[in-house]
């Protein structure tokens, strides 16, 4: 595609089997890297840089660096490798600052005795190794200083080795770093003047940020007076420039979605206390001043007229629950049904019996709509909820069912958000005429993250826990100190707690999770034959799952030993330790949730993490980050650093977008400034109308349509 051909080809519609320089096999391994068009090569940037900007002398040569200086030759020959005793070349290079061995393994010995006479001047290009006082370089490049030449005259006249800062790109197999960069600088050259991007450039300037043709260009080529340590850190003018643009549109998308849903009509719920007060009166305790601000949040949503979207963020034991609760009851008072839906039926079930605690003595009713209970009795709830006998229901997915009508839907109630996704969120919208959401999520994400994930949400934050927790003491047991674990257990028992035991699902079939539970509950028994012990798995008959918490709830069990089915939501405030049987397999996310379910009361807790035989780097920081913090959002913190934000959630559940260019860890800053810019773009502009804005919207399609539900717009 020459610049000026009069018909524009877009350059995510040029493939790279036309780019000089990629033949079929190169091309194939592009493709394998995801690299199909013009235009994913261009955001393809490098991953460091190497200054060669200036000549080095032989004491600066860093170890670790690829250095580039001038030295002439003491002595060349073949010699043997200490260890193996096998033939090398090596030649020993010196300037008047010092010396420096240079080696090669695979070589021709005549050429190279040939090219290495004594006294010739050379320019060497190299990583540095060190070995021990020694510095050496392996089959460096290698230019020849002819007399009387100035070497920096001859070095610069390739671009490609020297007099500036080259790129380094990640490799692919067989393709030398000079041969990739090579491609890349004549792709880049002839290309990059054509990106375009429908920015308004008002926006790249008030921060300072350049075109996106000019910093793509300048990511793969800086300028020679660019500093390294911020091209290192990410830091430098024109990367930050490239995320600008890439988060501008992400977050427009999200504006945009959400803008549609405020033009949207909702209902404007009038707040009598009616409910509420009553409540506030029985319950035994204040609600927390985190509770309080959130709770005012969440009634302004739904006093307004405006369709409420709104997350509610808390760590697990915040309380979540009452705010939801409240919430309820303002659509109740307001004759609107609601619906609460949970991702598991234990987590259902749990919902269930907090809100039918409460609902009976306010002369409410609630339901729990399970999967498999009696045609008879799923027919009379289905009625009740249509005639609006019922006031809440609770369930999973089956509340989503098709048969399930509400009267009026005023409320749904969406619990651990990222299982669901956002089509479930619209199909419970489609239940009633705009009614209000409320996404709970336990998950502590991280600011920048939740951003990216609910930015069509608005966000409130439980930050606070409710008074008197005291944080669950944590300990780290190899198996061999498994004894410790148990002394903690029996002192627990002995006061009158009561216990959890976890296994984790050692494979992905449930039968060997079953019989690791099993067995574990056997050997227990020896342990502790005076206690109840209790098996909890995710093979049973829901009414047996149900007998068995209902009897721990009622203290009939000393002790559950459990799978991971108990993760989320169990709420028993004497079951003050857990053991968690391999604590290396589990991530921190779950390993957090889990933990969660003791120190609910106002008891000391107590968590022992067992693991077992060999674990990764990974599973030592997970382990130690557990017992340094309770705090659940440093723990995502760390989470996100130890395994990136792709898997923090699972990329598939969590809908989070790939970013070419951006990282959440490390752009924090600029996401905060371009979601700012583009919700301010999204409210001051028509942009179904206007058709300057036109170009945005569609670039804003292209680029996020399929991924972020944006068909929509417009
Ligand atoms: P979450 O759903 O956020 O994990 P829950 O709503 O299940 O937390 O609350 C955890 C426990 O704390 C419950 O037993 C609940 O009754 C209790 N609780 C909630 N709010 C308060 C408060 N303000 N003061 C004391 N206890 C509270
Ligand atoms: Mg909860």
């Amino acid at each position: 595609m020459p610049p000026n051909s009069p018909v524009f080809v877009p350059l995510d519609q040029i493939g790279l089997d036309r780019t000089t320089g990629v033949g079929p096999k190169l091309l194939a391994q592009l493709n394998k890297l995801g690299l199909n068009t013009i235009e994913d090569a261009l955001y393809h940037l490098p991953s460091r840089y190497e200054d060669r900007r200036h000549l080095r002398k032989i004491n600066q040569l860093q170890t670790g660096r690829q250095e580039v200086f001038c030295a002439r030759v003491l002595a060349a020959g073949e010699a043997l490798t200490s260890r193996s005793r096998r033939l090398l070349f090596e030649v020993i290079a010196e300037d008047e600052t010092g010396r420096i061995s240079l080696k090669w393994f695979h070589y021709r010995k005549s050429w190279l005795q040939k090219r290495f006479s004594i006294g010739q001047q050379f320019v060497f290009i190299g990583e540095i190794h060190s070995f021990g006082a020694q510095r050496e370089i392996h089959h460096p490049d290698t230019e020849i200083i002819p007399q009387g030449v100035d070497p920096l005259e001859l070095l610069s006249k390739d671009p490609l080795k020297f007099g500036r800062i080259l790129p380094v790109y990640p490799l692919t197999e067989g393709l030398s770093q000079y041969k990739i960069r090579k491609i890349w600088f004549d792709l880049v050259k002839k290309y990059a003047p054509l990106v375009r991007s429908p920015l308004p450039i008002a926006l790249a300037q008030k921060h300072g940020f350049l075109p996106l043709s000019e910093a793509i260009f300048r990511c793969h080529w800086p300028e020679s007076d660019q500093s390294l340590s911020q091209l290192e850190s990410g830091q430098d003018p024109a990367r930050r420039s490239v995320v600008y643009d890439e988060f501008f549109f992400l977050e427009l998308g999200l504006a945009l979605k959400r803008h549609g849903i405020e033009i949207e009509q909702g209902i404007a719920f009038k707040v009598d206390h009616l409910y509420t007060k009553p409540l506030s009166a029985l319950l035994p305790f204040r609600l927390t001043v985190a509770q309080r601000r959130v709770l005012g949040e969440i009634k302004r949503d739904m006093m307004s007229n405006v369709p409420m979207h709104r997350l509610l963020q808390g760590d697990v034991g915040s309380g979540k629950t009452i705010v939801a609760l409240m919430a309820a009851l303002i659509a109740i008072e307001n004759e609107t049904q609601v619906a609460v839906l949970a991702p598991t039926e234990i987590l259902a079930e749990q919902h269930f019996s907090t809100f039918s605690q409460w609902l009976p003595h306010l002369g409410l009713r609630c339901e729990l709509l399970r999967s498999g209970i009696p045609q008879s009795e799923r027919k009379r709830i289905l009625a009740d909820l249509e005639s609006g006998d019922l006031h809440l229901l609770v369930g999973t997915h089956a509340v989503l069912q098709e048969g399930v009508q509400f009267k009026r839907l005023g409320l749904g109630i969406v619990d651990e958000q990222h299982r669901f996704g956002v089509k479930q969120r619209g199909v419970l919208k489609q239940k009633g005429e705009n009614p209000d959401i409320l996404v709970m999520t336990a998950t502590p994400i991280p600011r920048t993250l939740s951003m990216t994930l609910y930015g069509d949400l608005a966000l409130s934050v439980i930050d606070e826990l409710p008074p008197g927790r005291i944080p669950v003491k944590t300990h780290h047991y190899p198996e061999g100190r498994r004894n410790l674990a148990y002394e903690g257990l029996r002192r627990q028992l002995a006061l009158g707690r009561q216990a959890y035991i976890v296994y984790p699902l050692v494979e992905e079939t449930e039968n060997s999770d079953l019989l690791a539970a099993t067995e574990a509950s056997v050997q227990l028994a020896a342990h502790f034959p005076d206690a109840r012990i209790g098996l909890l798995h995710g093979r049973m008959k829901q009414a047996d799952k149900d007998l068995v918490m209902q009897e721990f709830r009622s203290h009939q069990l000393d002790i559950l030993v459990a799978t991971t089915v108990i993760e989320v939501g169990v709420d028993v405030a004497n079951a003050t330790i857990m053991i968690i049987e391999h604590a290396d397999r589990f991530g921190l996310a779950q390993l957090h949730q889990l933990r969660g379910r003791v120190g609910r009361g106002g008891d000391e807790s107590f968590c022992f993490l067992l693991s077992s035989g060999h674990y990764s780097e990974e599973a030592r920081q997970r382990l130690d980050v557990m017992v340094e913090t309770s705090d659940g959002f440093r723990i995502a913190e760390a989470d996100l650093e130890i395994r990136g934000p792709g898997e923090f959630l699972g990329t598939r559940q969590s809908g989070l977008p790939d970013f070419r260019v951006a990282s959440i860890l490390r752009d924090g800053d600029i996401l905060e400034m371009a979601r700012q810019d583009a919700f301010e773009f999204a409210q001051t502009t028509n942009y179904l109308a206007d058709a300057a804005t036109n170009e945005v919207k569609q670039e804003l399609l292209r680029r996020w349509g399929g991924r972020l539900d944006l068909i929509t717009i417009g």
